[in-house]
């Protein structure tokens, strides 16, 4: 579930209007569940961690703020409770017996990403140039311009490399939860020569995590609820045509003509991609079509190249 799932753009980070939202797609993924399809879901944290930055922020004098990693971790635990809460409460109106499940996840991510020598994903408040420079001496953070509205913490987006809590996400699926893990693309970790893990301070795009998470469960379908009915070719032009059926290699032409934003539907699409190029299907819709998407009603489908690759995973 995207963002929009939880907070819509310009709405206030009420609890009030989050939780309005979680509900709204909660009886969407209730009614997934009762049609019997078994659900991980994973979500994003986009506003609520950035929001918890800056809480740490501004109470620092009173209490000391807690790293990135911790504040991921307490998205996941804050969102998760939101999503556990309200789908229980769904699922019972339909008399579906499930528990529902949030798991703090973590994921492994390599210490020589490449990610990590050029910081990239702006977080947290925006500071005057003054005040970023000081932030830089005094937290070693990285600060960068951003688009006219001030200077703005920068951190890295390394690639997933292992869901290190799969084996759990597996275990409570057999035993008939519905797990939700993963959240905002997982707690990064960089795994030490004794084999211990250690949290850092940089975010994972949810798109690659979940492709990464649907992988290693073995998922049938990925499917990845946003905001627009499509993927689109030329989105946002006149000339604007949405793309019902793409196979890997129809996608890396799109996508290579520039078709798809890059902080936005394009890693929606090469989690898709890979997704389908290692046997599954992948689909990418609206998140109220769910349903008529996954029986090939809706959306954008992301399928494997051979016909006999996609029949055989049906
Ligand atoms: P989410 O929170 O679900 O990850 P994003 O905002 O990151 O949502 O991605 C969805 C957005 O991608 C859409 O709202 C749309 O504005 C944008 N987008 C960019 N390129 C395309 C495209 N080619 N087709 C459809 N949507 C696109
Ligand atoms: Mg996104």
């Amino acid at each position: 579930m995207g963002g929009n799932a939880i907070l819509q753009p310009g709405q206030e980070a009420t609890y009030a209007n989050q939780l309005a939202n979680v509900r709204r797609s909660c009886s969407v993924l209730a009614r997934l569940a009762g049609q019997g399809h078994r659900l991980v879901i994973t979500h994003g944290n986009g506003p609520q961690v950035g929001n918890l930055l800056r809480q740490q922020e501004e109470a620092q004098a009173e209490v000391p703020p807690l790293p990135l990693d911790v504040c991921t971790a307490q998205s996941q635990g804050f969102i998760g409770f939101m999503i556990q809460q309200l789908l229980r409460n769904e699922l019972a109106k339909g008399g579906h017996g499930h528990s529902v499940v949030s798991l703090i996840t973590r994921v492994e991510v390599a210490a020589d990403d490449p990610a990590f020598g050029n910081p990239s994903k702006p977080i947290g408040s925006f500071y005057t140039e003054e005040e970023a420079k000081r932030l830089m001496t005094a937290k070693g953070w990285q600060l960068k311009p951003d688009a006219n509205r001030g200077w703005r913490r920068v951190v890295p987006s390394p690639r997933p490399q292992a869901i290190v809590e799969a084996d759990v996400v597996r275990q409570l699926l057999e035993l008939n939860q519905i797990v939700i893990a993963c959240g905002g693309g997982g707690i990064p970790v960089v795994r030490q020569e004794d084999g211990s893990y250690t949290g850092i301070e940089a975010v994972i795009d949810k798109d690659f995590s979940s492709f990464r998470l649907a992988r290693e469960i073995q998922a049938d379908v990925l499917l990845i609820l946003t905001d627009v009915e499509h993927v689109y070719a030329d989105y946002g032009r006149p000339e604007q045509r949405p793309l019902t059926s793409l196979t890997p290699s129809g996608a890396a032409e799109y996508m290579e003509a520039g078709h798809f934003s890059q902080g936005s539907m394009r890693p929606k699409v090469e989690a898709a991609a890979s997704f389908a190029a290692r046997g599954g299907t992948a689909i990418i819709c609206s998140l109220d079509r769910a349903d008529l998407a996954l029986s090939g009603l809706a959306g954008t489908r992301i399928v494997p190249e051979t016909a006999e690759a996609a029949s055989y995973h049906q």
